[in-house]
């Protein structure tokens, strides 16, 4: 079948030129009779020059672009571009035998627009965020079960939650190849219990993996408080390190036992830790002062969208606020955002404003980010969406 042609207004080839792969509405002339979301179109310019060719979709962001140049997408396209991505994970030496979850693809960091892939042992994890990647989803389960070297025998797809509801492809979360064959995957030789089928995201949060190993430096003869710990993964690091207690806090109750069956995986009978099934910023409020001097905060986005960013960034003062607040002189806090919205700088001044509103003495001691698995394309600066500080409050 012939692909349909988008022709851009005039002016509007700039981006692409420079190899940003999104094509927003606004920049198209006219749209080709009949087309379908989720198509694969070719983009033009005004002039007639082919720019690229990408998955189309109904909404501010029009076109995702695939391939730039007039090559068009290639039967061997995603095999190509998967064993790409593969090689870039075997430099990192992430595939060892104390460590075999990691990011496979991050969408356009990867040259993949629209698609996740997170590998949990030999299963893969796939999530679309675009309506294209949902109608390549067998081609796609197929390149993974055929990666050279990768060994991936299962592939569950997940793309309830991630597809745009109005795009009305009702996707079931089903299993593309293999099935469930366990589900203990192993990072720096500590193991999890990961739930792709039940849990949220892809089962885990790979994001956090250099994060979590730094806090185990940090964790000896410390008391130790994870907010927002989900799969409990900076609890598992903090009993490696060595703390003197860890209390972990997460309202969801599934989240909690999740914990709770990590914990007793890698440190079966140990004592020292306990999990709250409650809200964070009641627990906050409640607990003693100095209780804790290492604390955690890695809250949800709290603003998901850029309509969502002022009560967002207000959420992180005051989140930040009862931490400074409470943490014992000589503590180390380490937070986070993971809103995409919310810029470095933004999150910057919403932590030093709690800082300064505690009239606390604080220093920065690390600036973190996501790892080297979640590579931001440089063309694509959106895709740098993790944000960390490790602070010494005295
Ligand atoms: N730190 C985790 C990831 C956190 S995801 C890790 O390293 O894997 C965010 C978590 O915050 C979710 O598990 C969610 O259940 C929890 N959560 C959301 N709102 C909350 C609230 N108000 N209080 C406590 N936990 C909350």
């Amino acid at each position: 079948m012939e692909n349909k042609i988008i022709r851009l207004k005039k002016g509007k080839e700039e981006s692409l030129l420079r190899r940003h792969p999104w094509v927003f509405s606004g920049a198209i002339a006219s749209l080709p009779e009949g087309i379908e979301e989720g198509e694969t179109a070719v983009v033009v310019s005004s002039a007639g020059d082919v720019l690229g060719t990408g998955h189309f979709q109904i909404g501010s962001i029009a076109v995702r672009i695939l391939e730039f140049g007039d090559s068009g997408i290639s039967e061997d396209f995603f095999s190509r571009r998967l064993q790409s991505a593969f090689a870039l994970r075997q430099t990192l030496d992430l595939i060892r035998p104390d460590n075999d979850c990691f990011r496979l693809v991050h969408g356009e960091g990867d040259f993949l627009p629209g698609l996740v892939v997170d590998i949990y042992g030999d299963t893969a994890v796939v999530q679309a965020h675009s309506p294209g990647m949902h109608f390549e989803r067998h081609r796609i389960a197929a390149a993974l079960t055929e990666l050279p070297g990768a060994c991936i025998r299962n592939v569950y797809y997940k793309s309830e939650t991630t597809l745009p509801y109005k795009a009305r492809l009702d996707p079931e979360n089903e299993y593309l190849a293999g099935s469930y064959d366990g589900n203990i995957a192993t990072e720096n030789g500590l193991q999890f219990n990961i739930d792709w089928m039940r849990g949220q995201k892809t089962g885990f949060f790979v994001d956090q993996r250099e994060n979590r190993m730094l806090l185990q430096n940090y964790a000896k003869g410390r008391r130790v408080l994870n907010m927002f710990c989900y799969t409990g993964g900076f609890s598992v690091y903090a009993m490696r390190g060595g703390a003197e207690k860890v209390d972990s806090v997460d309202s969801s109750a599934k989240a909690a036992a999740l914990t709770d069956a990590n914990i007793e995986l890698n440190f079966p009978g140990d004592n020292r830790h306990k999990t709250f099934a409650t809200d964070a910023f009641r627990f906050l409020a409640e607990m003693e002062k100095d209780a804790y001097d290492l604390i955690v905060l890695d809250p949800p986005a709290f603003a998901k969208h850029r309509s969502a960013l002022k009560n967002g960034l207000i959420g992180y003062r005051k989140l930040n606020a009862k931490a400074f607040e409470k943490i014992r002189p000589g503590g180390v806090l380490f937070t986070f955002s993971c809103s995409q919205v919310v810029t470095k700088e933004m999150f910057r001044l919403a932590v030093f404003s709690a800082a300064a509103q505690s009239r606390r003495k604080v220093r920065i001691l690390h600036q973190l980010t996501q790892p080297a698995d979640h590579p931001v394309d440089i063309s694509h600066p959106e895709g740098e969406y993790l944000k960390g500080l490790v602070l010494y409050v005295e």
